[in-house]
């Protein structure tokens, strides 16, 4: 007997937007309207005297009171609390994620009835307690977490299907190294994979999580606020609520610039107005730099690789942002090849998501041939001692950034006093050689060592 199996949703949770789709009959995906009849969703959130709004109406809710809305809170992931207090209270990021993945939720319960397994995609960049954060907002929201995976993962997967170069059962016709550029709404993320029947794995990802399209947004919003400044003599930027009016225009305008090769942003603050004509030439001179920042990612991860790009077999673009025609300029520009835009930019990684989701839900129901997804992690992993020679607080390396998980390392350190029975060791990401910046993750103690050892004996960690 064989009963329908109960529907898998890949979540797309971004930074701006976030995205549902399930799996077809035909075991294709398709994005889910959410209850606004849209295929995204605003990623914000407002708090209402007596109930939590997310999506569109939030992010109408955030110009008139920017006080209750919390927005890009994709960013905060992995801190206790987000900056921003909503009524005097700092909520944790992970609850404000949770609200929108309940809207995600309900909305697709709409379509499909009771929906509780899913995938959640994170940047690749995503440290471990920014992953952790959105696996317990999966849970608060009522969801089963199947698993979390990287954005350019999926995005990879669903071009891989939907594009033919992966059949329908998620294996590679032939082996395929493929750039993933990512460039959404508040991050950025790039990441080389390699494809060779069923396995999928990042050998390196890179990325920033402080760029994205907003990043573009605010030059407009700076560039519109200094005519009008020049003209009327205040600045708009210093009121919030015209400085999120000015924000969305600025937006739009940007969208529109995709399309065409000049708009002009009308603005209105005060009782006093500014009409500016903006033309895309312009508007790539404004933002340059910003652009310039992502090659710097791309080529810094090919050197990292140790790869050209002649040595690609495919660039891939994700994400809303690349839509603006100066990405794919550059990029065609800088590796002579041109890129795959087969699919929407912006439902790719959903796709991808509960294209996974389907296969890890088979994997776990039969002896079907499942799809492997290998990682690298994202930063490198040591731990913190003290340096004989100098007593100073030293990291020591122990998995670099880029190995493929999972992995092991071995490394032996030396007690610091005779008879010393334990050993903590602190486990930490990324951070300097003297561990500042680093992401404490971990705490074990090696307490069963024997007693009366001499200072300095040896201990294998
Ligand atoms: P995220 O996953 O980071 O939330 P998305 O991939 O949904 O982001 O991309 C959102 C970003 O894409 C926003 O900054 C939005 O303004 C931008 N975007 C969407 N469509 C266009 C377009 N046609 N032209 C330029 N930018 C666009
Ligand atoms: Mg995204």
């Amino acid at each position: 007997m064989s009963s329908q199996p109960a529907p898998v949703i890949g979540i797309d949770l971004g930074t701006t937007f976030s995205v549902v789709a399930s799996l077809e009959r035909s075991g294709l995906p398709q994005t889910i309207l959410n209850a606004e009849g849209d295929l995204s969703t605003p990623s914000a959130v407002y708090f209402e005297q007596d109930q939590v709004v997310v999506g569109k109406e939030a992010l109408k809710a955030a110009v008139y009171e920017p006080e209750s809305v919390l927005q890009h809170v994709k960013r905060e992931m992995g801190k206790p609390f987000c900056d921003k207090p909503i009524r005097g209270t700092r909520l944790p990021p992970e609850v404000v994620q949770a609200a929108i993945l309940r809207k995600l939720r309900q909305d697709a319960e709409n379509r499909l009835g009771n929906v509780q397994d899913a995938v959640i995609t994170v940047p690749a960049f995503f440290n471990e307690p920014r992953r952790k954060a959105t696996m317990d907002a999966g849970r608060l929201a009522g969801l089963k977490v199947l698993d979390i995976i990287n954005e350019p993962t999926a995005a990879a997967i669903a071009y891989g299907v939907q594009a033919g170069f992966v059949s329908a059962s998620g294996e590679a016709k032939q082996a395929e190294k493929i750039l993933a550029y990512d460039l959404g709404g508040g991050t950025f993320d790039v990441t080389l994979m390699l494809l060779e029947g069923c396995q999928y794995t990042a050998v390196a990802t890179d990325g920033d999580v402080q760029l994205g399209g907003i990043d573009w947004d605010r030059r407009i919003v700076d560039f519109v606020a200094e005519h009008y400044l020049e003209q009327h003599g205040t600045d708009p930027r210093q009121d919030p609520v015209s400085f999120q009016m000015l924000l969305q225009e600025a937006e739009d305008a940007k969208r529109a610039l995709s399309n065409r090769t000049s708009v002009t942003v009308r603005f209105a603050h005060q009782s006093k107005r500014v009409q500016v004509a903006l033309t895309r030439e312009e508007f790539e001179a404004l933002t340059s730099d910003l652009l310039q920042r992502t090659m710097f990612t791309v080529e810094r991860l090919l050197r990292t690789a140790r790869l050209r790009f002649d040595d690609l077999t495919r660039l891939l673009l994700v994400g809303g942002s690349t839509r603006m025609p100066m990405v794919q300029q550059i990029l065609e520009q800088a590796s002579g090849k041109s890129v795959d835009r087969s699919l929407s930019p912006d439902e790719a990684v959903a796709h991808g998501a509960a294209l996974y989701a389907g296969f890890l839900q088979r994997g776990s129901r039969a002896a079907d041939r499942s799809l492997v997804v290998k990682n690298v992690n994202s930063h490198d992993l040591g731990v913190l001692g003290i340096e004989k020679a100098t007593g100073m607080k030293r990291r020591r390396i122990m998995i670099p950034r880029n190995t493929k998980l999972p992995a092991r390392s071995k490394s032996s350190f030396v007690t610091r006093r005779a008879n010393q029975r334990s050993v903590a060791v602190h486990v930490v990401e990324g951070g300097d050689d003297s561990g500042k910046n680093a992401t404490p993750i971990g705490k074990c103690l090696v307490s069963d060592l024997p007693a009366k050892l001499p200072a300095k004996t040896q201990v294998v960690v």
